[in-house]
């Protein structure tokens, strides 16, 4: 579904992104975790056709992003880590604004967004406005949102960053049970315990892709005792805080 090879791409004299590939399959849940300044949002730039990459390709459903952004984004769906729906506008408003960017009709639209509300306990919510919405629920209208053109590809940029724990776990619950309707998502985060349910976990560090497996695996291959303490080993502990705090 989601393929990026030998993805390369420099600040200036720095470089960000150093050689990164991988893929994510139909029905699988890849955490990528990396510490802060490990090039996470700039992939995820790369991902959603903001800017191209200095070298490598990236591809969606075999669409390739510098050639077919209109179609590879099609199939993409994107939580950002910046919130960005319109606080002034309803729930349902904000849900059918992007239902039509897609092409959606109003009713294909309307009955998209009721079974995403209902399937995310928002029905009643509908016509608020995002402003009177906890930044819990808000995250799950987004979540709505990226969902509602049925993208093939569920992309999260640290999209818990800000929710307390329950809001956070219910989040994380409510991505991982999108695998059974075959959705691959790509889970970025610098906290350890959100990938413990991954169906894999990418650890990117300084650009790079320094490991790559299921979590049992990189405990493994480590020798360490959890995935937080197999995480800071292979990051050199340089970033302690930021794994375990929120
Ligand atoms: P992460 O999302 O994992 O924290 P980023 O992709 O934001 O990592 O950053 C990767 C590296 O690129 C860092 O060293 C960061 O300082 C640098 N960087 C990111 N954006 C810019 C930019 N617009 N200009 C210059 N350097 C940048």
């Amino acid at each position: 579904m989601l393929q990026v090879a030998d993805v390369r791409k420099s600040y200036g004299p720095r470089a960000a992104l150093n050689g990164v590939s991988l893929a994510v399959a139909p029905g699988e849940f890849v955490a990528l975790l990396g510490p802060n300044g490990a090039g996470k949002s700039t992939l995820f730039q790369l991902l959603t056709g903001l800017f191209n990459a200095d070298a490598g390709q990236v591809r969606v459903c075999g669409h390739d992003m510098r050639h077919e952004p209109v179609r590879a984004l099609g199939r993409i769906g994107v939580v950002f880590q910046q919130m960005t729906l319109d606080l002034d506008l309803t729930v349902e408003a904000n849900l059918l604004f992007h239902a039509r960017l897609h092409g959606l009709g109003r009713r294909e639209g309307h009955a998209r967004i009721a079974d995403a509300l209902q399937r995310l306990g928002l029905t009643e919510r509908a016509r608020d406005r995002v402003r009177e919405l906890s930044g819990g629920n808000r995250r799950k209208v987004e979540l709505a949102r990226a969902l509602i053109h049925r993208p093939a590809v569920l992309l999260m940029d640290e999209a818990t960053v800000g929710l307390d724990p329950a809001s956070r776990r219910h989040l994380l619950d409510e991505v991982l049970a999108l695998r059974t309707h075959g959705v691959a998502v790509l889970w970025a985060s610098h906290l350890v315990d959100e990938a413990e349910a991954a169906d894999r976990v990418i650890v990117l560090h300084k650009g790079r892709i320094l490991a790559e497996g299921s979590p049992q695996a990189l405990v493994d291959t480590t020798g360490a005792d959890s995935l937080a303490a197999a995480f800071l080993q292979m990051t050199g502990g340089t970033d302690a805080a930021a794994v375990t705090a929120e």
